[in-house]
């Protein structure tokens, strides 16, 4: 039997075996309050949580943040007393997984430029449009969308939808094949005349991409720490690596590589107990995910030299850690966008004096 990452990595979802053990122990419904059957967890527990299960499996792990950071939150905490006792609950339980839909063909780091549309009838609505690469969607049981009203509207038009996965209109075009984080379900919806009720609308009309963005960011300290769990399991591989090995080259590179390591690890605590402070943790996030993602693709890279050639084998945990590195740095805004973000919050700080 192949050993559990493994086999996660050569299927395109993770198990159901596992997502109800990961229900059983209650990961799924970390931060959610006690009265949905959740479990009391500050970000900092939450990202040790997600760490641990990113040094075993970054797609078990972004199933667990996608889950938690961008469905449930939101749903927390802009919800209405309805929405929260329909969905967070069975969300707590596992019974159901949580998905988010905003990225489309013509629309990813620019999120304005959504084309998915809604109308608004005397029943509710009915959304129109393609959404790409939303992980977790053909397991999800409900899915956080966004639809704009007119596209001309830009950002002011953007509402968001919780909608029920399985809605009549609702179908999966493809499964994409992925170069890293492969047993993490990741497709293209579409939706056609998906009719939803008035009560499907999270927050206001028009607020969408306010409520994408806060998601995003809280979710940044999330993907940061898969992306700090990928570093350290590269990190321990090239340890093991080195310690059967006497080529003095390869010790300082060892020695690299715990500190970037090191360094990554204090920016994402630091950045989660901002959040969890209550104070700004926009820059904290955005660094936390620069470091934890540039230090999971230079440590995996590392490894792949000081394990060759059997790191660079298919199969080989040093070759799996590497493919999974390299798609942090894309997911929940690319580094570019986290650059963008810095420098506006650095040059233009929304509450802060201009420099
Ligand atoms: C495994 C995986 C899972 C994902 N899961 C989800 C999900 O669950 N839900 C969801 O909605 N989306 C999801 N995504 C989509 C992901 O968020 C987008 O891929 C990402 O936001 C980038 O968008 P894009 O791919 O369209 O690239 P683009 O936005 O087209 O960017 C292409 C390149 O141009 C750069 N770039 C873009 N704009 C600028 C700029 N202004 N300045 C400088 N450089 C720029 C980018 O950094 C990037 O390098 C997932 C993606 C992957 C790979």
């Amino acid at each position: 039997m192949l050993p559990l990452a493994a086999e996660i990595d050569r299927s395109d979802r993770v198990p159901d075996r596992l997502v109800r053990r990961l229900a059983e122990e209650r990961f799924l419904g970390l931060g959610i309050p006690a009265q949905w059957d959740g479990v009391a967890a500050d970000s900092r527990s939450i990202s040790a949580v997600l760490e641990e299960l990113s040094r075993a499996s970054a797609a078990v792990a972004v199933l667990v943040a996608v889950h938690l950071s961008v469905c449930a939150a939101p749903i927390l905490t802009r919800g209405t007393e309805g929405q929260k006792a329909r969905y967070l609950g069975p969300l707590a339980r596992g019974e159901i997984i949580g998905a988010f839909g905003l990225t489309e063909p013509g629309a990813g780091s620019d999120t304005a430029r959504i084309a998915t549309r809604y109308r608004e009838g005397a029943e509710g609505f009915t959304l129109d449009g393609t959404k790409m690469f939303t992980s977790s969607a053909v397991s999800a049981g409900v899915i956080l969308v966004f639809a704009t009203r007119d596209p001309a509207l830009g950002h002011r038009g953007i509402t968001a939808f919780l909608v029920p996965a399985g809605s009549p209109g609702f179908s999966v075009a493809q499964r994409f094949d992925k170069l890293g984080l492969r047993g993490s379900e990741t497709t293209e919806l579409v939706l056609h005349d998906v009719r939803l009720p008035r009560d499907a609308r999270l927050g206001a009309e028009g607020e969408g991409l306010r409520i994408a963005l806060g998601a995003l960011t809280g979710g940044r300290v999330g993907i940061a720490s898969c992306a700090l769990g990928v570093a350290q399991a590269a990190f321990d591989e090239m340890r093991r690596a080195v310690a059967r090995d006497d080529a003095e080259w390869k010790r300082p590179i060892l020695a690299r590589a715990f500190a970037e390591l090191a360094a990554a690890r204090a920016l994402v605590e630091r950045a989660a107990e901002r959040k969890d402070a209550g104070e700004p943790f926009v820059t904290d996030a955005s660094v936390a995910k620069l470091a934890a993602s540039r230090a999971a693709v230079t440590i995996a890279t590392a490894g792949i030299d000081v394990g060759a050639p059997e790191s660079s084998r298919a199969g080989a945990t040093a070759e799996r850690l590497w493919r999974d590195a390299r798609v942090f740095p894309i997911v929940e805004g690319t580094t570019e966008i986290q650059e963008l973000i810095l420098a506006r919050e650095l040059l233009d700080p929304p509450d802060g004096p201009k420099l």
